[in-house]
């Protein structure tokens, strides 16, 4: 069934439109051009009309080109001309197409297929056939402050999102929450170690686009003061590489796992989703890794955290769940016995020995079997992406340095201003092609 309301028909007057920008200058005096722009811009004709089709499920560009009459050698030379910059059988439900069309005789002039916010392939006709180019949405960089302090009873998310001072738009302040979070996701848990009289400050650079969403966002610098201690986090980028957060000494926030919980590690069963189980003699998955290791060895917590359980329990025999930061669990079972003190609702520091190897449940000798999750989803410990990240490299040290020494200069410098809460710097930025 065909919609009729979906065609959605804007008549758009480029002369009218131009002539509406030009009466709307300001001053007026008499005489000269200001004079000469109050003509009423009714009476310009509008030289094309446009029609504006959004894509639905199931449709194709071509049947909607073929139903604005643009069919046969003519819709294969558009094609192909749109093929230069996309290929028509990618485009999904939701791709504005807009035909535009001469008043006078109804002809097409012009096809616009809005591939996303940011960049439009134009068709132009022309006697020699259909010619494109990719039209893409001019940005401008804004540099953003944002400060506050954590009341009573609130969390960082409530004091950012539903901070009324702070002129941006909400969408925009709860992906600056989690990207903030995650930038700390191995130095503070923001749900339960930010307390009220908490600080936070950071600079944010944004490419806002001409309506004020932002397409693109990084946090320059930030910073949380938390009971006591202070917590910076500086985005460098060297030569190469994605770039990453540091503290001030140029160590990666992102040290907050060691791959292995034992030394010396011998893997002896790797993490599988069937594997055929030697004491049950069936086929399941093993959802972590085994290291072969002496009865005894030594058991390590690879990451800060609190014990959420540490007993008994079916074939795993007795087993340390941990809890960390951001939704992070670690399991270690088959153990001997625990290390001393080691109950629900410890806390322990990474490296610290909670127990020993050994070969309780269902284990043929003694290892260490050890499952890393998060929110509940095993990880493959050999090959997740953990996250823990090289300090900033000896050649970089001069580098890093100065970037340090301007961002604290940026920040204090919005700080001593002691008016604005926000502030933005401004800086045209020559639209560029592609993302
Ligand atoms: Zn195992």
């Amino acid at each position: 069934m065909r919609n009729p309301h979906r065609l959605l028909v804007v008549v758009v007057a480029g002369a009218i439109g131009l002539a509406g920008a030009v009466a709307r200058r300001p001053g007026g005096s008499a005489g000269g051009p200001e004079a000469a722009a109050t003509l009423e811009a009714i009476y310009a004709l509008p030289a094309e009309r446009a029609e504006t089709h959004v894509l639905q499920r199931g449709e194709t560009l071509s049947g909607v080109l073929a139903r604005a009459s643009i069919t046969g050698q003519e819709l294969a030379d558009l094609l192909l001309a749109l093929r230069r910059h996309e290929n028509p059988r990618r485009l999904t439900p939701g791709v504005e197409v807009t035909v535009r069309r001469w008043v006078s005789d109804g002809t097409p002039r012009a096809v616009e297929v809005r591939l996303n916010a940011d960049s439009t392939v134009r068709l132009d006709r022309s006697a020699s056939g259909w010619a494109s180019r990719v039209l893409v949405t001019p940005t401008t960089v804004d540099t953003v402050y944002v400060a506050g302090q954590i009341e009573a009873g609130r969390t960082l998310y409530q004091a950012l999102v539903e901070d009324a001072d702070l002129k941006l738009p909400v969408k925009e302040r709860v992906q600056l929450v989690g990207e903030l979070a995650e930038i700390y996701a191995f130095k503070l848990n923001f749900a339960q170690e930010i307390h009220p009289g908490d600080r936070y400050r950071l600079i944010y650079e944004r490419e806002a686009r001409p309506d004020g969403t932002a397409r693109r966002r990084r946090i320059l610098i930030a910073e949380v003061q938390s009971q006591g201690r202070t917590y910076p986090a500086i985005y460098f980028r060297g030569e190469e590489g994605d770039g990453d957060y540091y503290d001030r000494e140029g160590n990666s926030l992102r040290s907050g796992f060691r791959r292995y919980p034992v030394d010396y590690v011998r893997i002896t069963s790797n993490f599988n989703w069937r594997r055929y189980h030697p004491i049950l003699g069936i086929y399941r998955a093993h959802l972590g890794t085994d290291f072969g290791a002496a009865h005894g060895t030594p058991v390590k917590a690879t990451a800060d955290g609190t014990v959420a359980f540490a007993g008994r329990e079916g074939g795993y025999g007795n087993v340390i769940i941990l809890r960390h930061a951001n939704g992070y669990t670690t399991r270690y079972a088959h153990l001997s016995r625990f290390a001393a003190g080691i109950r629900a609702g410890r806390r322990v520091r990474q490296g610290e020995v909670i127990g020993y190897v050994g070969a309780t449940g269902l284990a043929t000798g003694p290892h260490l079997h050890y499952e890393l999750r998060r929110n509940g989803q095993p990880i493959d410990v050999r090959t997740a992406k953990l996250p823990g990240g090289p300090p900033v490299p000896k050649a970089l040290r001069g580098e890093f340095e100065k970037v340090v020494e301007e961002r604290f200069a940026l920040l204090e410098g919005w700080v001593d201003s002691a008016g604005p809460r926000f502030a933005a710097a401004r800086a045209e930025r020559s639209p560029e092609e592609g993302t």
